[in-house]
């Protein structure tokens, strides 16, 4: 009875808008913000020999309103972008080409960071993906790391080596990595060396937007 009342208040206390472009009575991301959205070149990249990680696949290029996308959600805490940027993963998840995954494991963020954020976006960009798949748990991020902004690359491996650990359940799995960026992959590849130390025979990452995948 009060819900009708209820949600008339909160529609006009908090009217419905782009988060991307301000817009009122639009959806979270509009349809115009969404087709600025520029789509990566090479969605889907098999990684070099050697690395942990078997493959790296990214939707969107990090730039523009995907950019705003992934920082508004994750520093603005700006939630209504979650269920339409979980939409748009399942859409590739389920489009791209990718092989057959036994297991989702969404990038774990170390425990202190996800009270004070209130959520993990990573979990979050699962939300639209076969849930029987999801397993948040199979991976943990048992050191907090220093901010990988303004470090090289050597620094920023090394600062991410042992931050991850992986639980027996992995073993003999193919397991999918869903994060909401990746940039130099480094967190993508420690996250991959912690999963095959504990026995999962192949490693991918799934995220919304990327940067180039070889520097
Ligand atoms: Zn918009």
């Amino acid at each position: 009875m009060l819900h009708g009342f209820a949600k008339a208040a909160l529609g006009w206390l908090y009217p419905e808008r782009c988060e991307l472009c301000g817009r009122i009575g639009r959806p979270a991301i509009c349809e115009d913000c969404l087709a600025e959205l520029v789509p990566s070149e090479r969605p889907v990249d098999i990684s070099v020999v050697g690395s942990p990680l078997d493959l790296t696949a990214h939707i969107y290029v990090f730039e523009g309103r995907a950019a705003r996308a992934v920082k508004d959600l994750k520093y603005r805490r700006a939630t209504s972008l979650a269920a339409p940027m979980a939409g748009l993963m399942n859409d590739a998840y389920s489009t791209m080409g990718l092989p057959d995954f036994d297991v989702i494991v969404p990038v774990p963020i170390h425990r202190s960071r996800e009270n004070k954020r209130g959520f993990n976006q990573s979990v979050l960009l699962c939300e639209a993906l076969p849930q029987e798949l999801v397993f948040p748990d199979y991976l943990t991020r048992v050191r907090r790391t220093r901010p990988q902004v303004g470090l090289s690359r050597d620094e920023r491996l090394t600062n991410l080596r042992g931050a991850f650990s992986a639980g027996p359940e992995c073993a003999g799995k193919s397991v999918l990595l869903v994060d909401d960026v990746v940039t130099t992959g480094g967190t993508a590849a420690a996250c991959s060396e912690a999963l095959k130390e504990a026995g999962a025979r192949y490693a991918g990452i799934l995220a919304f937007c990327g940067e180039s995948l070889r520097d």
